[in-house]
């Protein structure tokens, strides 16, 4: 088993609030932000992939916030236009359909010139360096998670303590589960399905009571655990929590 992915999986799981998959997604998305807009821009061999690739809007929007290089981040935008644009832009005018006249009759080709050209940008815009890097990254991680926890006690009880691990993550999880053998599948996901109804349980409790904290019978009442339930649910439902703010609940 890879030693270098062993080392961040043991240290996610060392810190026990939210889900532990969500930091190793997180720290890595970041490594490969910094990594995009670091010296790796003025590589040729980085170049001739973002040039191609560009970035998805997700993490065009990451590296917009990430404020640290902008001229960096004008230059690649700089040489992925120009890239796009010369192979976009001379397929879209020969797909431009000629007029059917008197003399030159109808063509139906041009139906299918014009989705291949609309097929060439959704393939061009959706693809992105940083989620092919993360989705790897994310593979080896799940990967040496179902490792660590069948050969190594310290780890099977950082696991089984985790907070919760919110559902997408829970899914990742399951599908590497399914490569397991039969035995080591049983006790992994066991543990997995006891910290998955364990959370809907108090998640559910713990919304519920936030509901009833609106009734003015129970103003007096503590929040308890419920005051920030909302975006703890959220959190659960989804793997990227960074705008599940909680001050909101705060201003109720
Ligand atoms: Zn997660
Ligand atoms: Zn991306």
């Amino acid at each position: 088993m890879e030693k270098i992915y062993m080392i961040p999986v043991n240290d996610a799981y060392i810190e026990t609030c939210g889900c532990p998959v969500c930091r190793l997604h997180d720290k890595a998305e970041n490594n490969y932000l910094e990594y995009y807009l670091g010296p790796s821009l003025m590589e040729p061999d980085t170049r001739i992939i973002t040039n191609k690739t560009g970035f998805c809007p997700v993490h065009m929007g990451k590296l917009n916030k990430a404020v640290t290089n902008r001229l960096g981040l004008g230059l690649v935008m700089h040489t992925h236009l120009i890239d796009f644009n010369a192979e976009l832009n001379p397929k879209l005018k020969a797909a431009i359909p000629a007029k059917a006249g008197l003399l030159k009759g109808r063509n139906p080709d041009y139906k299918q010139k014009l989705n291949s050209v609309a097929d060439l940008i959704d393939k061009r815009v959706s693809t992105c360096p940083i989620c092919d890097n993360l989705n790897d990254a994310m593979r080896h991680y799940v990967e040496v998670i179902c490792w660590m926890f069948s050969h190594d006690k310290d780890f099977k009880e950082k696991f089984v303590k985790a907070e919760f691990h919110c559902l997408p993550h829970t899914s990742l999880l399951l599908r590497q589960a399914a490569k397991l053998s039969q035995n080591e599948a049983s006790d992994f996901v066991e543990a997995l399905y006891k910290n998955n109804s364990d959370t809907f349980d108090s998640l559910i409790s713990d919304v519920e009571y936030f509901t009833l904290k609106f009734d003015y019978r129970n103003t007096d009442k503590p929040w308890g655990t419920s005051k920030n339930s909302i975006q703890r649910s959220m959190r659960f439902l989804s793997s990227d929590g960074r705008d599940f703010d909680e001050q909101q609940s705060k201003k109720s």
